[in-house]
């Protein structure tokens, strides 16, 4: 028992990722009593090594989120309570040149884990999305997406993780699947995969390399420390309402100017190491989450300052070049590629 919670087995999907390791760090310091079942494909994202601190403590399970059999077997073998799903293509600049992947995995396996899910009976399945199922809005726009604002993806990505959140609904509304949904800001932290633009950043200026910085410089995210993220959907685990959907931000913003400015600053380095690239196709100008409902309703709050939290990241990457380095080349996608393959022209 840890408080009131009876101990459950937790399946956490796309557990060698990113999010989903952290989650899975962050599960085991605040659970510990807590079985949990790490499943990862192992694509070109997934890094046995986020895992290494944990290896003893958790059951790794290598699988494919579309393959339904497999995942039924493994439900029903350990006995799952709770899925949380972090699985997915998540790189916006690959879906430019292989949408397809995005749609299978995304759209294709969340429903096979869904419906695998709802065969073995879990007690709830919580799905992780994005505020990027919105579209975007202007850079002077007064608004915030919330709970209700219609879906308008831009991008294979944003639509992918789209159809999985209507999947995930259609679940439960259909056939009563006990499930939570979180749709979350920009992450940042240890362990991201160094195509995303804080560890690119970093990483590159690390070695030297110049900072690839879109041409539209000024367009800007809603931030938030992968820890903080945890939390969240741990209180909507332990207090949200099935049915429901939950934002998770910060408020926070900043452009890919400052977080390059940032990236230099915390290094040491000169401002003119950066360079301009033309934007990817369908770029989105920004995001913005209102989080009241998280906040009221489950008193979560964000609690690591933005400059603070992403000059201790930079500085995580500045320590552990034996994590980032063998990882370089196993990048898919070159920040320019679009331009060369013609890939979105119009
Ligand atoms: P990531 O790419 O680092 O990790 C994804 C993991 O999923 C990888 O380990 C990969 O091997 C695994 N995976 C891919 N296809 C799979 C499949 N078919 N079956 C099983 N495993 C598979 O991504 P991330 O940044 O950790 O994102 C995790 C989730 O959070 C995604 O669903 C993403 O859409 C969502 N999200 C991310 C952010 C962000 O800023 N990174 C923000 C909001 C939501």
């Amino acid at each position: 028992m840890h408080g009131d919670v009876p101990a459950r087995t937790v399946l956490v999907t796309g557990a060698a990722g990113f999010i989903g390791a952290n989650f899975v760090h962050y599960w085991r310091r605040t659970h510990p009593d807590d079985t949990v079942v790490a499943l990862d494909a192992l694509t070109y994202a997934g890094n046995r090594e986020n895992l290494a601190a944990v290896r003893d403590e958790v059951v790794f399970v290598r699988a494919d989120i579309a393959d339904g059999a497999r995942v039924c077997e493994v439900l029903r073998e350990h006995r799952v309570q709770v899925v949380v799903n972090f699985a997915a293509e998540s790189h916006n600049s690959l879906a430019v040149l292989d949408p397809g992947r995005f749609f299978r995995t995304n759209v294709l396996g969340t429903q096979e884990l869904l419906h695998a899910s709802l065969g073995a009976g879990v007690e709830r399945f919580h799905h992780v999305s994005t505020c990027e199922v919105y579209g975007d809005l202007a850079l002077d726009s007064t608004e915030a997406f919330h709970e209700e604002t219609p879906y308008r993806p831009r991008t294979p990505y944003n639509a992918s993780k789209a159809g999985a959140d209507h999947a995930v609904r259609a679940y439960h509304e259909t056939f009563g699947l006990p499930v939570t949904i979180t749709n979350c800001a920009n992450n940042y932290g240890r362990y991201q995969f160094p195509e995303k633009v804080i560890p690119l950043f970093a990483t590159n200026a690390l070695r030297g390399v110049s900072l690839p910085v879109y041409a539209s410089r000024h367009n800007r995210r809603e931030w938030i420390h992968v820890d903080d993220h945890c939390r969240a959907i741990d209180a909507v685990l332990t207090a949200g309402e099935v049915g429901r959907t939950y934002h998770v931000g910060t408020g926070t913003e900043a452009s890919v100017q400052r977080i390059a400015d940032l990236v230099l600053d915390e290094l040491g380095l000169p401002a003119s190491l950066q360079t301009t690239v033309p934007d990817r196709p369908g770029h989105d100008r920004r995001y913005l989450l209102d989080s009241g409902l998280l906040r009221d309703t489950l008193g979560w709050r964000p609690t690591v300052p933005f400059e603070e939290g992403l000059r201790e990241t930079i500085r995580w990457y500045r320590d552990n070049p034996g994590w980032w380095e063998p990882l370089l080349e196993r990048r898919p996608v070159e920040e320019r590629a679009w331009t060369e393959s013609g890939a979105g022209a119009r």
